[in-house]
Protein backbone atom coordinates (compact mmCIF):
# COMPACT_ATOMS: atom_id res chain seq x y z
CA UNK A 1 0.00 0.00 0.00
CA UNK A 2 1.24 3.42 -0.94
CA UNK A 3 1.24 6.24 1.72
CA UNK A 4 -1.85 9.20 0.71
CA UNK A 5 1.16 11.86 1.63
CA UNK A 6 4.68 11.83 3.09
CA UNK A 7 5.96 14.56 5.19
CA UNK A 8 9.86 14.47 4.85
CA UNK A 9 11.83 16.95 7.58
CA UNK A 10 9.34 19.59 7.30
CA UNK A 11 10.09 22.51 9.05
CA UNK A 12 8.29 25.92 9.52
CA UNK A 13 10.31 29.31 10.55
CA UNK A 14 8.27 32.19 11.87
CA UNK A 15 11.31 34.58 12.10
CA UNK A 16 13.18 32.86 14.80
CA UNK A 17 10.19 31.14 15.97
CA UNK A 18 10.33 27.30 14.91
CA UNK A 19 6.20 26.33 14.66
CA UNK A 20 7.47 23.03 13.37
CA UNK A 21 11.17 21.28 12.94
CA UNK A 22 12.16 18.22 11.63
CA UNK A 23 8.67 16.76 11.17
CA UNK A 24 8.40 13.32 9.32
CA UNK A 25 5.32 11.00 9.22
CA UNK A 26 2.99 8.85 6.44
CA UNK A 27 -0.72 9.66 5.95
CA UNK A 28 -2.18 6.06 5.08
CA UNK A 29 -5.02 5.51 2.91
CA UNK A 30 -8.04 5.31 5.30
CA UNK A 31 -6.60 6.08 8.39
CA UNK A 32 -7.59 8.86 10.90
CA UNK A 33 -4.48 10.53 12.33
CA UNK A 34 -4.55 12.55 15.75
CA UNK A 35 -2.33 15.64 15.88
CA UNK A 36 -2.62 16.33 20.12
CA UNK A 37 -0.40 18.25 22.17
CA UNK A 38 -0.67 21.56 24.36
CA UNK A 39 -1.54 24.96 22.53
CA UNK A 40 1.51 26.41 20.71
CA UNK A 41 2.67 23.48 20.10
CA UNK A 42 2.66 23.51 16.26
CA UNK A 43 -0.63 21.50 15.49
CA UNK A 44 -2.18 24.10 13.77
CA UNK A 45 1.11 25.34 11.65
CA UNK A 46 1.65 21.43 10.65
CA UNK A 47 -2.21 21.05 9.30
CA UNK A 48 -1.57 24.43 7.33
CA UNK A 49 1.76 22.96 5.61
CA UNK A 50 -0.41 19.81 5.14
CA UNK A 51 -3.23 21.78 3.17
CA UNK A 52 -0.98 24.09 2.03
CA UNK A 53 -2.12 27.20 2.84
CA UNK A 54 1.11 27.86 4.82
CA UNK A 55 4.40 27.25 2.26
CA UNK A 56 7.16 25.54 4.43
CA UNK A 57 10.38 26.69 5.35
CA UNK A 58 12.35 23.45 4.56
CA UNK A 59 11.56 19.77 3.88
CA UNK A 60 8.88 18.27 1.62
CA UNK A 61 5.45 16.89 1.26
CA UNK A 62 4.65 13.93 -1.48
CA UNK A 63 1.11 13.53 -2.26
CA UNK A 64 0.18 10.49 -3.89
CA UNK A 65 -2.21 11.58 -6.49
CA UNK A 66 -3.87 8.75 -8.26
CA UNK A 67 -0.57 6.12 -8.52
CA UNK A 68 1.13 9.45 -9.64
CA UNK A 69 3.56 10.66 -6.94
CA UNK A 70 3.52 14.75 -7.13
CA UNK A 71 6.09 17.05 -4.63
CA UNK A 72 3.23 19.08 -3.68
CA UNK A 73 5.35 21.41 -0.99
CA UNK A 74 6.62 22.36 -4.43
CA UNK A 75 3.65 23.37 -6.81
CA UNK A 76 2.85 26.78 -7.34
CA UNK A 77 -0.51 28.40 -6.40
CA UNK A 78 -2.13 27.31 -9.31
CA UNK A 79 -1.77 23.79 -9.33
CA UNK A 80 -2.10 23.79 -5.62
CA UNK A 81 -5.56 25.07 -6.14
CA UNK A 82 -6.21 22.30 -8.14
CA UNK A 83 -5.88 19.67 -5.61
CA UNK A 84 -6.90 21.88 -2.75
CA UNK A 85 -10.59 22.36 -4.75
CA UNK A 86 -11.43 18.75 -4.13
CA UNK A 87 -8.69 15.97 -2.91
CA UNK A 88 -7.28 18.35 0.41
CA UNK A 89 -10.23 19.81 1.85
CA UNK A 90 -9.96 21.14 5.94
CA UNK A 91 -12.68 22.14 8.73
CA UNK A 92 -12.04 25.04 10.33
CA UNK A 93 -12.29 25.83 14.14
CA UNK A 94 -14.48 28.68 13.29
CA UNK A 95 -17.06 27.66 11.30
CA UNK A 96 -16.96 31.18 9.78
CA UNK A 97 -13.54 30.46 8.34
CA UNK A 98 -15.12 27.77 6.18
CA UNK A 99 -18.41 28.89 5.22
CA UNK A 100 -20.44 31.76 3.84
CA UNK A 101 -22.21 32.58 6.23
CA UNK A 102 -25.37 34.82 4.38
CA UNK A 103 -25.78 32.18 1.87
CA UNK A 104 -28.08 29.43 2.25
CA UNK A 105 -27.08 25.88 3.91
CA UNK A 106 -28.49 24.20 0.56
CA UNK A 107 -25.79 27.06 -1.73
CA UNK A 108 -23.13 26.62 0.73
CA UNK A 109 -22.96 23.18 -0.28
CA UNK A 110 -23.76 23.58 -3.45
CA UNK A 111 -21.30 26.09 -4.67
CA UNK A 112 -18.27 23.67 -4.60
CA UNK A 113 -20.23 21.81 -7.81
CA UNK A 114 -20.64 24.79 -9.31
CA UNK A 115 -17.00 25.75 -8.87
CA UNK A 116 -16.12 22.53 -10.23
CA UNK A 117 -18.17 23.06 -13.44
CA UNK A 118 -21.85 21.20 -12.51
CA UNK A 119 -24.37 22.47 -14.06
CA UNK A 120 -27.50 21.06 -13.62
CA UNK A 121 -29.34 22.57 -10.55
CA UNK A 122 -31.69 20.24 -9.64
CA UNK A 123 -29.04 17.76 -9.59
CA UNK A 124 -26.34 19.86 -7.56
CA UNK A 125 -29.97 20.39 -4.75
CA UNK A 126 -30.49 16.70 -4.74
CA UNK A 127 -26.40 16.30 -3.61
CA UNK A 128 -26.78 19.00 -1.51
CA UNK A 129 -30.20 17.52 0.32
CA UNK A 130 -27.75 13.79 0.30
CA UNK A 131 -25.48 15.36 2.19
CA UNK A 132 -27.75 17.52 4.67
CA UNK A 133 -28.80 14.24 5.32
CA UNK A 134 -25.42 12.57 5.97
CA UNK A 135 -24.85 15.02 8.38
CA UNK A 136 -28.03 15.24 9.83
CA UNK A 137 -28.86 18.57 9.30
CA UNK A 138 -32.59 18.51 9.03
CA UNK A 139 -33.84 18.97 5.38
CA UNK A 140 -36.04 21.84 6.26
CA UNK A 141 -33.10 23.93 6.91
CA UNK A 142 -32.32 23.96 3.34
CA UNK A 143 -32.77 27.77 2.68
CA UNK A 144 -31.30 28.53 6.40
CA UNK A 145 -28.44 30.74 6.25
CA UNK A 146 -25.39 29.53 8.92
CA UNK A 147 -25.71 32.91 10.71
CA UNK A 148 -28.98 30.99 12.18
CA UNK A 149 -27.67 27.70 13.24
CA UNK A 150 -26.20 26.51 16.33
CA UNK A 151 -22.61 25.99 16.52
CA UNK A 152 -22.70 22.50 15.89
CA UNK A 153 -24.92 22.56 12.89
CA UNK A 154 -22.98 25.11 11.71
CA UNK A 155 -19.83 22.32 12.10
CA UNK A 156 -22.01 20.05 10.63
CA UNK A 157 -22.61 21.85 7.28
CA UNK A 158 -19.17 23.04 7.08
CA UNK A 159 -18.09 19.08 6.69
CA UNK A 160 -20.65 18.99 4.01
CA UNK A 161 -19.40 21.30 2.19
CA UNK A 162 -16.16 19.10 2.33
CA UNK A 163 -17.72 16.19 1.79
CA UNK A 164 -19.53 16.71 -1.57
CA UNK A 165 -15.83 17.33 -3.12
CA UNK A 166 -15.24 13.78 -2.52
CA UNK A 167 -12.25 14.89 -0.74
CA UNK A 168 -9.01 12.21 -0.39
CA UNK A 169 -7.99 13.98 2.79
CA UNK A 170 -9.72 15.79 4.92
CA UNK A 171 -7.68 18.23 7.83
CA UNK A 172 -9.67 18.81 10.83
CA UNK A 173 -8.57 21.65 12.99
CA UNK A 174 -10.50 21.33 16.23
CA UNK A 175 -13.60 20.83 14.57
CA UNK A 176 -15.43 20.00 18.35
CA UNK A 177 -13.87 22.45 20.22
CA UNK A 178 -15.87 25.49 21.41
CA UNK A 179 -19.09 22.92 21.37
CA UNK A 180 -21.29 22.22 24.42
CA UNK A 181 -20.03 18.57 25.48
CA UNK A 182 -22.99 16.77 24.43
CA UNK A 183 -23.59 18.62 21.05
CA UNK A 184 -19.74 17.71 20.82
CA UNK A 185 -20.23 13.75 21.75
CA UNK A 186 -23.23 13.73 18.85
CA UNK A 187 -20.80 15.69 16.31
CA UNK A 188 -18.00 12.69 16.66
CA UNK A 189 -20.68 10.42 17.17
CA UNK A 190 -21.13 11.49 13.44
CA UNK A 191 -17.63 12.48 11.94
CA UNK A 192 -16.83 8.81 13.11
CA UNK A 193 -19.46 7.03 11.34
CA UNK A 194 -18.88 8.65 8.07
CA UNK A 195 -15.10 8.63 7.91
CA UNK A 196 -15.33 4.36 8.37
CA UNK A 197 -18.00 4.51 5.86
CA UNK A 198 -16.53 6.94 2.87
CA UNK A 199 -12.90 5.47 3.08
CA UNK A 200 -11.66 8.82 4.71
CA UNK A 201 -7.83 9.57 5.32
CA UNK A 202 -8.71 12.27 8.16
CA UNK A 203 -6.14 14.30 9.85
CA UNK A 204 -7.43 15.67 13.22
CA UNK A 205 -5.79 17.94 15.34
CA UNK A 206 -7.19 18.55 18.89
CA UNK A 207 -5.57 19.27 22.40
CA UNK A 208 -8.44 17.01 23.89
CA UNK A 209 -7.41 13.22 24.30
CA UNK A 210 -10.69 12.37 24.80
CA UNK A 211 -11.77 13.03 20.96
CA UNK A 212 -8.56 12.01 20.10
CA UNK A 213 -9.24 8.27 21.83
CA UNK A 214 -12.67 8.14 19.85
CA UNK A 215 -11.45 9.41 16.55
CA UNK A 216 -7.69 8.39 15.82
CA UNK A 217 -6.00 5.39 14.77
CA UNK A 218 -2.76 6.81 14.89
CA UNK A 219 -1.29 9.80 17.52
CA UNK A 220 1.26 12.09 16.78
CA UNK A 221 2.01 13.60 20.22
CA UNK A 222 3.95 17.29 19.44
CA UNK A 223 5.46 19.56 21.83
CA UNK A 224 7.14 22.24 21.59
CA UNK A 225 7.42 22.09 17.60
CA UNK A 226 8.30 18.91 17.10
CA UNK A 227 6.87 15.05 17.47
CA UNK A 228 7.56 14.22 20.92
CA UNK A 229 5.54 10.68 20.39
CA UNK A 230 4.37 8.63 17.59
CA UNK A 231 2.15 4.99 17.23
CA UNK A 232 -1.31 3.44 17.86
CA UNK A 233 -3.83 5.43 19.76
CA UNK A 234 -4.46 2.81 22.09
CA UNK A 235 -1.01 2.27 22.57
CA UNK A 236 0.17 5.75 23.65
CA UNK A 237 -2.67 5.96 25.78
CA UNK A 238 -2.76 3.65 27.57
CA UNK A 239 1.46 3.27 27.80
CA UNK A 240 2.53 6.57 27.20
CA UNK A 241 6.36 6.19 26.28
CA UNK A 242 7.81 10.18 26.21
CA UNK A 243 7.41 11.88 29.85
CA UNK A 244 5.28 14.75 27.88
CA UNK A 245 2.64 12.20 26.96
CA UNK A 246 2.47 10.86 30.30
CA UNK A 247 1.96 14.42 31.51
CA UNK A 248 -0.70 14.76 29.17
CA UNK A 249 -2.22 11.77 29.57
CA UNK A 250 -2.32 12.06 33.52
CA UNK A 251 -3.47 15.68 33.10
CA UNK A 252 -6.59 14.30 31.56
CA UNK A 253 -7.48 11.65 34.06
CA UNK A 254 -7.01 14.10 36.74
CA UNK A 255 -9.42 16.39 35.16
P1 LIG B 1 -1.14 25.04 18.12
O1 LIG B 1 -2.08 24.91 16.98
O2 LIG B 1 -0.58 23.73 18.59
O3 LIG B 1 -1.73 25.82 19.26
P2 LIG B 1 0.33 26.84 16.38
O4 LIG B 1 0.73 26.06 15.19
O5 LIG B 1 -0.82 27.76 16.25
O6 LIG B 1 0.15 25.88 17.63
O7 LIG B 1 1.57 27.73 16.84
C1 LIG B 1 2.87 27.20 17.05
C2 LIG B 1 3.84 28.34 17.32
O8 LIG B 1 4.02 29.14 16.15
C3 LIG B 1 3.36 29.30 18.40
O9 LIG B 1 4.49 29.71 19.15
C4 LIG B 1 2.79 30.45 17.62
O10 LIG B 1 2.89 31.64 18.35
C5 LIG B 1 3.67 30.47 16.38
N1 LIG B 1 2.94 30.97 15.20
C6 LIG B 1 1.92 30.32 14.57
N2 LIG B 1 1.47 31.02 13.52
C7 LIG B 1 2.23 32.14 13.46
C8 LIG B 1 2.26 33.29 12.59
N3 LIG B 1 1.42 33.40 11.55
N4 LIG B 1 3.19 34.25 12.84
C9 LIG B 1 4.04 34.13 13.89
N5 LIG B 1 4.07 33.10 14.74
C10 LIG B 1 3.19 32.11 14.55
MG1 LIG C 1 -4.15 25.43 16.85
Amino acid sequence: MQPLMEIFNVSKYYGDIAACRDINFRIWPEEVLGIVGESGSGKSTLVSCLSGETEVSSGEIWYNRYKEKILFSGLTENEKYMIQKKEIKVVYQNPCDGLRMKFTAGANIGEPLLSSGARNYEDIRNKALYWMERLEIGQDRTDHIPENFSGGMRQRLQIARTLVCGPKLLLMDEPTSGLDLSVQARLLDVIRKLVRELGLSVVIVTHDLGVARILADRLIVMKSGEIAEKGLTDQILDDPQHEYTQLLVSSILRA
